[in-house]
């Protein structure tokens, strides 16, 4: 008979899940993880990768547009968008087969089915309808001394918009569209809003993005938003800050959208939208409200460590609360597990979770923005950089971008690092490692960066902070 009492059990697969599991089994945990419909959860499979397939062929498709402009030529460039989804789909599945892998490589038992808490160190496996992996456990009671919820997030719905898998899609269907729109409303800047609309314009749609603040990328630095901006509206794409979405009308192929600016209600007839309005944590329907756990705006209430306020039930990932990045569920679950083993790890610091959007150009962050450094009383020191500036960025063809820095001004300490331009979310982790040591303005001097790249950027930006630019 099989084993159904272990260490830890993680409650998800999705990039959280599954990389606590992998640290929770090299911690010597006997460890299982539970998935109730596929591996790799929403990042790999609706998420985060699938997007940047898709992201891929849209830049790919530019480039080839534009051949001329390297002295090349491409004529007659087209597109099939079957091939374009079958692709990224593709690499959804290659992925998949990979967490597979891993789960086998690191002997963590996979449970195939829905999980319901049902008391302290006791859950319940149920049938769903996805195809069990290989060798992985089914329905059942099981038991585990430590139990980690990464359930993930969903769709938020808002009310008047919400989606209907046909008209209005949310990212599930905008990533796997039955044909292309020729017209798209995206309402919702945020970095999955913004990816899509960048995905459909690129690949030729009309696209209007609706933001209801007054900055679109609501998180990011206002001056890095404003240069987006102005590079999206070149690429001909409608940006509407400052405004709501009030009504959706379906049409027989088509919605009618009712945009409020606060002066004159308009209408936008489009042939789909996209609700990109957020998502929300997945903490219904499976227990915790019967353990007590204490869930706050749709997320559990974790510590520093993923505890949770009921001993035994931690959480992490999406369902944790924001930021809801996969990267942040990963660093979260090894946190988690390397306390249950009583490693003592730092506990999870949000200022140093990067944010990456891959639309064209990119935009990368970390740590304070110019704006939230002064709410926190900072005097602060702001330095800037171009991409027009940079000679590997014009030999690419990519010179609209540029590179701020905020430091404190006190102590040197850098406070924030902003970026939008080309290959920028490849660049931000020079940045993430220095705020994570700590660093100051006179070692960033000091660091050498290689010629020609566009992480040269990077270090006029900090020198520019102190009044020492070279190349501008
Ligand atoms: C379109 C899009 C693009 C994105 N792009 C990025 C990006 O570029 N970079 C980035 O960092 N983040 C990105 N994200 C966010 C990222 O996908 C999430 O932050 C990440 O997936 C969260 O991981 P998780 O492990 O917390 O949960 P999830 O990935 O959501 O996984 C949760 C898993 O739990 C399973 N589950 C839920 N309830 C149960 C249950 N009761 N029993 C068993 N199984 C259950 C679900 O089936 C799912 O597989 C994107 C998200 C979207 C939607």
């Amino acid at each position: 008979m099989a084993d159904t009492s272990f260490d830890v059990v993680v409650i998800g697969s999705g990039p959280g899940g599954y990389v606590t599991a992998i640290r929770a089994a090299q911690l010597g945990f006997k460890t299982a993880i539970v998935e109730k419909a596929y591996l790799g959860g929403i990042c790999n499979n609706w998420g985060c990768i699938p997007t940047k397939a898709l992201l891929r062929s849209a830049e790919i498709y530019h480039y080839m547009k534009h051949a001329k402009d390297y002295g090349l030529s491409a004529d007659n460039v087209s597109f099939d968008p079957k091939a374009v989804i079958a692709r990224s789909r593709g690499v959804v599945k290659r992925l998949n087969g990979g967490v597979e892998y891993l789960m086998n490589k690191n002997k963590i038992t996979i449970i195939w089915g829905e999980a319901t808490l049902d008391g302290s160190g006791k859950f319940t496996v149920k049938k769903t309808e996805a195809a069990a992996p290989k060798g992985a456990l089914g329905e059942g009671a099981y038991t585990a001394k430590h139990i980690i919820v990464a359930t993930g997030a969903r769709p938020r719905v808002l009310p008047g918009l919400e989606p209907d898998k046909k008209l209005v899609w949310t990212y599930f269907e905008a990533m796997n569209p039955d044909k292309m729109p020729k017209s798209l409303l995206v309402v919702g800047s945020g970095a999955i809003g913004i990816e899509f609309a960048s995905f459909y314009r690129t690949m030729g749609a009309e696209v209007t993005v609706v933001e209801v603040l007054p900055q679109i990328l609501p998180v990011e630095d206002a001056e890095i938003a404003a240069v987006a901006r102005k590079q999206f509206e070149k690429q001909g794409m409608k940006v509407l800050a400052n405004t709501k979405v009030t009504k959706l009308d379906k049409k027989a192929d088509s919605v009618v959208a009712t945009i409020d600016d606060g002066k004159k209600p308009v209408t936008l007839e489009v042939d789909r939208v996209i609700s990109a309005v957020g998502v929300v944590g997945n903490i219904e329907g499976f227990g915790l409200e019967k353990l007590g756990v204490k869930t706050d705006r749709g997320c559990i209430v974790i510590d520093g460590y993923g505890k949770t306020n009921v001993p035994g039930i931690y959480a992490i990932g999406d369902v944790a609360g924001p930021p809801m990045l996969a990267h942040k569920a990963e660093h979260e679950g090894v946190i988690c597990v390397e306390a249950i083993k009583g490693l003592h790890p730092h506990p999870m610091d949000k200022l140093l979770i990067p944010g990456c959007t891959y639309c064209h150009p990119q935009i990368a962050s970390v740590g304070l923005t110019e704006a939230k450094a002064k709410e926190a009383g900072k005097d602060v020191r702001v330095g800037r950089f171009p991409f027009v500036g940079n000679g590997k960025a014009i030999a690419q063809g990519e010179d609209q971008g540029m590179v701020k820095v905020i430091f404190d001004k006190k102590t040197g300490q850098l406070l924030g690092a902003h970026m939008v331009g080309h290959e920028v979310t490849e660049l931000i982790q020079g940045f993430v490692v220095a705020m994570n040591l700590e660093t100051t303005e006179e070692e960033l001097f000091h660091t050498i960066f290689p010629h020609p790249t566009i992480s040269e950027t990077m270090k006029e930006a900090v020198l520019d902070a102190y009044g020492r630019v070279l190349n501008m």
